[in-house]
Formats: C-alpha cells, sequence, structure tokens
C-alpha cells in the first residue's frame, strides 16, 4: 500500500493531472507532474513540477527516485518510457495498457479478440489498402489515424463521392483505420476503476453528446433505452481490464445500436464523460483512480443526486463563467488555462438535480 503521505507522479500536465492532483492532495498525498509545456494546469496545483520531454530519461530517472508511484493523464506518452519507469516504480497503468490504447488497430484488435464488437474496420497503411478497405467495408466511412488522434482530430469522413486521393492526403498518408459509419441511437462510456487484488467497480453509465467530434454533455442515468447495453458493455470492460491486469480507472467508449452496444475506443485513464463524478457520484473518478493506484479499497459509485448534467466549456465558452454562476446550483470549474482557443477545453459546468 502506498500511503497518504506519499508521493504520486503523474505524467502529463492537463486537467485530467490537475483533477488526480486535487483529489491525492484532499486524501494527504503529494503530487509531482512531469510534462514537457510551459503552461500546465496540473502543476498549479501540485507538490512538484519536473518540465521535460517524455523520451528525457535521465529526467525521468530523477523523477522516478522521487516518487512512490507513477501513473498518466495523457495516454500519448511513450511506451517506452513508461517501461522505463516500470522498471524503478510502480507504475499503474503499465506500460502494454498504453501501447494498446494509443493505436487506434490495436485498441480493436484488442477489444474483438475478447469477443467484443466493434465497426467493421480495416488497417489501411497506402492509398491501395485505402481503396480495398473502402470496397469492402463500403461508404460512409471514417478513415482515422492510428495514432495521436483524439476529439474527432485525424479523422476524415468517406462518403460515396469523397476522392480517395484527397481522403489519403488529408490523413497525412499516416497509418491510418478505415471504419464503417456506425448508426447509433445514443453515445455511452463505462468507466471502470479496478484495483490491485482485481476487485473493480463501474460508474452508472453517461449518456454522452459531442458536437463536432469533440464531447458537449454527458448525462446521468443514461435513458432506459441504453441500460440493456450498458449492462453487455461493462462486462466487456471488465474483461478487458482483466486481461491487462490493469489498476486505475478506465474507460471504454460505446455506440449504442439496436441490436447492442458497438465498441469505439478506449482510454487507460480518468475521462471527460466521467467529471460529473466530482459532484454526482459518492466517490469521484479521480479519488478511485488514486485509490486504486495506491493499494486502498475502492470508493462507492453510486449516483448522489437524482440525476447529473457535465457541459463542457470549449473555447468561449469559458468566458461565460460569471453567467454560469448566476445559477446558484452550477458547480463551475475552469481548468487555468490563459489561452481561449476555439475546440479547446476550458473547463466545464455540473447541475444535480
Ligand atoms: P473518436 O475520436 O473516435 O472518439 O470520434 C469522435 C466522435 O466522432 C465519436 O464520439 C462519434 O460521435 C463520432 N464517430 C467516430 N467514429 C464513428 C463511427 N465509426 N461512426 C459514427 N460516428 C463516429
Amino acid at each position: 500500500m502506498i500511503a497518504p503521505g506519499s508521493t504520486i507522479g503523474i505524467l502529463g500536465g492537463g486537467q485530467l493531472g490537475r483533477m488526480l492532483a486535487m483529489a491525492a492532495a484532499s486524501m494527504g498525498y503529494r503530487v509531482h507532474i512531469f510534462a514537457p509545456e510551459t503552461e500546465l494546469p496540473a502543476g498549479d496545483v501540485s507538490a512538484a513540477v519536473t518540465r521535460a520531454a517524455y523520451t528525457d530519461h535521465a529526467a525521468l530517472e530523477a523523477f522516478s527516485a522521487a516518487v512512490d508511484v507513477v501513473t498518466v493523464e495523457f495516454e500519448n506518452v511513450d511506451a517506452e518510457s513508461l517501461e522505463f519507469l516500470e522498471s524503478r516504480v510502480p507504475t499503474r497503468p503499465g506500460a502494454r495498457a498504453l501501447r494498446i490504447a494509443q493505436d487506434r488497430l490495436a485498441e480493436k484488435d484488442f477489444f474483438t479478440g475478447l469477443g467484443g464488437r466493434a465497426a467493421p474496420y480495416r488497417s489501411v497503411s497506402s492509398r491501395a489498402e485505402l481503396e480495398t478497405a473502402v470496397r469492402e467495408i463500403g461508404t460512409p466511412g471514417i478513415l482515422k489515424t492510428r495514432r495521436f488522434g483524439y476529439d474527432g482530430k485525424g479523422q476524415v469522413r468517406i462518403n460515396a463521392d469523397t476522392s480517395l486521393d484527397t481522403a489519403w492526403a488529408d490523413i497525412g498518408e499516416n497509418p491510418s483505420v478505415y471504419e464503417g459509419f456506425v448508426r447509433f441511437d445514443a453515445e455511452f462510456s463505462i468507466l471502470l476503476a479496478r484495483a490491485e487484488d482485481g476487485s473493480s467497480v463501474v460508474y452508472p453509465a453517461p449518456r454522452n453528446t459531442h458536437e463536432s467530434g469533440i464531447l458537449a454533455l454527458s448525462e446521468v442515468p443514461a435513458p432506459a433505452a441504453l441500460a440493456a447495453h450498458v449492462e453487455d458493455a461493462a462486462a466487456m470492460a471488465r474483461k478487458v481490464a482483466d486481461a491487462l491486469d490493469y489498476v486505475g480507472l478506465l474507460t471504454l467508449e460505446f455506440f449504442g445500436c439496436a441490436d447492442g452496444p458497438v465498441f469505439n475506443e478506449m482510454a487507460p485513464r480518468v475521462h471527460n464523460s466521467g467529471h460529473w463524478t466530482i459532484e454526482g457520484a459518492h466517490t469521484s473518478q479521480f479519488e478511485n483512480h488514486i485509490r486504486a493506484i495506491c493499494g486502498l479499497p475502492l470508493g462507492e459509485t453510486g449516483l448522489s443526486a437524482r440525476a447529473v448534467r457535465m457541459k463542457n466549456l470549449i473555447g468561449e465558452d469559458a468566458n461565460d463563467w460569471a453567467a454560469i454562476l448566476a445559477d446558484p446550483r452550477a458547480h463551475l470549474h475552469l481548468y487555468g488555462k490563459s489561452e481561449v482557443k476555439p475546440g479547446r477545453k476550458m473547463g466545464h459546468v455540473t447541475w444535480l438535480e
């Protein structure tokens, strides 16, 4: 067990790290952030910061000596860097989970290999393979880069009249996955926390609404029509977590379709669709992640209200903070980012009913 008073190292310095650090501090831990950026929303609320590249072995070595456990708030950390840390200090989740989750092809292969269902997909590493994939799967579909895609970035929609030359150029000729377009009723996510002893807890699944590929709204409980899907999806999430011997909070995103859940992607970390848990669940996703990686008992995940709604503040939305606070029931969260940019996640608001 890593007892309160110990130091938790977090790779990544964004808002997820910020909320993890705040949960860790509430339980008496110190947090040390490791990230390359100059502006670090997580660094502002942490005891220590190392500003270095994720591949800087000297900096990683010093970091590993300064912390009692390492975790991530960002999945695109080099898996080799995580392996380097793993050999020096407990690292949760481990390099294997990251390696799979940072590659859309590997994650779909892994999920379907465990018996789960994803949209039809093909690996595309050349213009010729794109042509074959589109012929086999049909249109509409989405071409997604295997790596470094998030919030709808690194994606090209392909319709019957789309030029494949243009699509291949638009994706930067990067190794990709072509997947069939899923006609879903709703999107939802499964947030699961798994402890060292293999026990796990699952949160009530939020229904997630995206705008321009970015999460806009999470609502809990999800509509009754999703309930049947949620059970199957949660069972698959448990399978994934067990297969990875995962420790910490794991997120899987699904499309709720007429004939059951269809897997979209997974994140080996706390997730935007779980921000509502700060006020809306008995134990937040951030606290349960800290509990899991420190070997503490997991906390209850049930709702602390009848219903909970979380709205993201994207770009200019954050300038409305005064109007948001005029509602005395609004819980405002701002991430302390100095520059407002279109599409940038600046904060969120949660309402309990
Ligand atoms: P992703 O970055 O893969 O999570 O994609 C962002 C959003 O784009 C998803 O949450 C969906 O709203 C939409 N999307 C992604 N893939 C598909 C698909 N195969 N079919 C339909 N919509 C999709």
